[in-house]
């Protein structure tokens, strides 16, 4: 009779089949540290496959933790770091697993971690005894190759970061004279050169050739990102600093003064065109004003120069100055019967300057910040014994534990919690620490702006002289607007343009009243299924997601799909084609609500987000009701 062939001892801890295992060790206790035809133990395979029970159970029955394996004599430690997993590295690590061992290449785990571009692997590493300190970070392998120089040569920007936060030093070299510099100048990595050089890299240090990190990307043809990652950092190609005409104070001025000055030189002189000339003039006047902003005066090779500006705060400001100039100068004094209606708008207007101030000036909220390195070594090794050191619960930027609904903010470079958008109108995140002054400010905008425009149709209603109004009665279309053109084209004109800022204000103030009374932020209305406490996928990490689309890509591949089919199943959307009128309209579209800022609504299929997250679960959803009342009192 033929008999079910039966596994060996590590094919039973390559699949995670602890029943067998089990069986096999208690017949054969040997068995554990037996060797394979690769001079590979049970306890390497159990471990570079995650089967964490299996680890457990080997450990307990003598596993050798310290083993060399393989061709490159590895420790399952080594072997877990290369794989990047957290928990079964905290596992053997507590069981005595040596981190500070090396494979026949000299790479130590922090070598491996790095390798694995596992961006929360290599944080917990860098928290382990021998790398926790400046000297351990840079211990070199068989080359002289530190982990900064691995990580630059991959250009691997976050793992540089974290290795620089945690004290890499850039001044090391490798056996053939090579610094981290250098490496990220063969890659050519913006980011990885920008911010090695940002930690005081000497620009001119050579290799035993003789050559610099520019010399070595001028060869490699890297040397536009090495310039434009020098130029963010003020520096031209040779490292001179670059003396920029306009300071950051100047910058500052010119932000409030130039827009405000332009925009009264739109409402004075366009209303003086004909008709038909004075929306295009308008609309060109302030793409003209956008354009000449972001080339001259912010620098467009900056990235996201204008988002970190205050220029949209001072957009809004100007449109509230504009309003408050022609409320006092022109329509209060010709309109004073309407006292409750001047009151209103006094207090409403205030209330939104002050809001405004407020939302721009006060701080969002921050997380908490370790405040010292043993303080975050503890965070860390705490949230990894829980298997909870995932970027759902850490800020690899901030180097810190974050709360639930929280994010990090890359323009303002911190943790906010229940962070909901940042707003570049504001200048500033809305969080936990300013969102009820914003809807405030929305909410007393959208109220007074309605009373001001009554007010100016009531001073045209009441001066408007007959001879204008004769003039123009006969007018095919609106001949009220050309009497009032005629009459005072500057207050209509501004008229209009705060018009138009209010409908933005209703759709923004809807959307917000919409998300609060559900619960939501508007982050989370837009990702509801990527985050797990609002029934998503939950704790799906950037590489994770990465993996998961190349994984499922080379399936798709396989199956004989088309590669524009596959992103669209993926990815949800359809890569851009043709650029047909109907894609340029869809572009300028999308230019324009990022400019508005709606976006964020859109983007990342927001409008889908909203209707999907009333199938999730949303744990913090008290009803309607209940979730107003918690907003206006937490
Ligand atoms: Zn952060
Ligand atoms: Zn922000």
């Amino acid at each position: 009779m033929e008999t079910e062939p039966t596994r060996s001892v590590h094919r039973c801890a390559q699949c995670g089949d602890l029943a067998q295992l089990t069986a096999i060790v208690e017949e054969d206790p040997s068995q554990v540290n037996a060797r394979d035809a690769e001079n590979v133990t049970p306890l390497h395979w159990a471990a570079i496959n995650g089967h964490m029970a299996c680890c457990e159970f080997l450990l307990e029955h003598g596993a050798l933790v310290n083993a060399a394996g393989g061709d490159l004599g590895a420790t399952p430690l080594q072997w877990c770091a290369r794989n990047g997993q957290v928990g079964l590295m905290h596992l053997l690590l507590e069981r005595g697993a040596d981190p500070a061992f090396e494979d026949k290449q000299g790479f130590n785990m922090l070598h491996l971690a790095t390798h694995s571009s596992l961006i929360l692997a290599l944080v917990y590493v860098l928290q382990q005894e021998p790398f926790a300190t400046p000297a351990g970070v840079d211990l070199p392998d068989r080359q002289g190759h530190t982990s900064l120089m691995w990580a630059a040569f991959q250009g691997d920007a976050l793992s540089v970061d974290v290795l620089l936060k945690h004290g890499a030093s850039v001044d090391t070299r490798d056996e053939s004279g090579l610094t981290p510099l250098h490496w990220a100048a063969v890659r050519g990595s913006k980011l990885c050169i920008e911010r090695i050089a940002s930690y005081g890299a000497d620009l001119h240090a050579v290799d035993h050739e003789g050559k610099t990190a520019r010399d070595m990307a001028e060869e490699l043809q890297t040397l536009p990102a090495y310039d434009s990652a020098l130029y963010a950092l003020g520096r031209d190609t040779h490292g001179h600093l670059v003396h920029r005409i306009i300071g950051p104070r100047t910058l500052r001025f010119l932000l409030f003064v130039l827009p405000f000055a332009w925009f009264g030189a739109l409402f004075y002189g366009v209303p003086r065109l004909p008709w038909f000339l004075a929306t295009p003039a308008f609309c060109a006047g302030v793409a003209a004003m956008h354009l000449a902003m972001g080339l001259y005066v912010l620098d467009w090779r900056i990235p996201n120069a204008m988002k970190k500006s205050p220029y949209f705060l001072s957009l809004l400001s100007l449109s509230l100055g504009w309003v408050f100039l022609m409320w006092t100068v022109e329509v209060a004094p010709n309109t004073r019967s309407y006292l409750v209606r001047h009151t209103l708008v006094g207090v409403l207007l205030s209330t939104v300057i002050g809001t405004l101030g407020w939302c721009a000036t006060v701080s969002p909220g921050r997380c908490h910040t370790p405040a010292s390195p043993a303080e975050r070594q503890a965070e860390v090794n705490l949230l990894a014994s829980r298997g909870m050191l995932t970027s759902m619960s850490y800020c690899m930027h901030c180097l810190a534990r974050r709360p639930l609904r929280s994010k990090h903010c890359h323009l303002c470079n911190t943790c906010i919690p229940r962070h909901d958008h940042h707003c570049p109108w504001i200048a500033n995140c809305v969080g936990l620490g300013n969102h009820r002054p914003f809807i405030v400010m929305v909410a007393a905008a959208e109220a007074g702006i309605p009373v001001y425009l009554s007010l100016v149709y009531q001073y045209f209603r009441d001066n408007l002289p007959s001879n204008v109004w004769v003039q123009h009665r006969d007018r095919f279309v609106v001949p009220w607007l050309f009497a009032a053109a005629d009459f005072h084209g500057p207050l209509l004109c501004c008229s209009l343009w705060i018009l138009l800022v209010d409908v933005w204000l209703l759709i923004l103030l809807v959307m917000q009243l919409a998300q609060i009374s559900r619960q939501l932020t508007t982050l989370e209305a837009s990702n509801v299924g990527r985050y797990g406490f609002m029934g998503g996928r939950g704790d799906t990490n950037m590489t994770a997601q990465a993996g998961f689309i190349e994984q499922q890509t080379e399936r798709m591949v396989a199956a004989g799909m088309r590669r524009e089919d596959i992103h669209q199943q993926l990815h949800g959307c359809a890569h851009r084609r043709k650029r047909t009128l109907c894609g340029v309209c869809t572009s300028m579209g999308a230019a324009l609500l990022s400019i508005v800022g709606l976006d964020l609504y859109t983007r990342g299929k927001g409008g889908q987000g909203l209707k999907r997250s009333r199938a999730a679960a949303n744990p913090f959803d008290k009803g309607a009701v209940g979730n107003c009342l918690g907003m206006l009192s937490h």
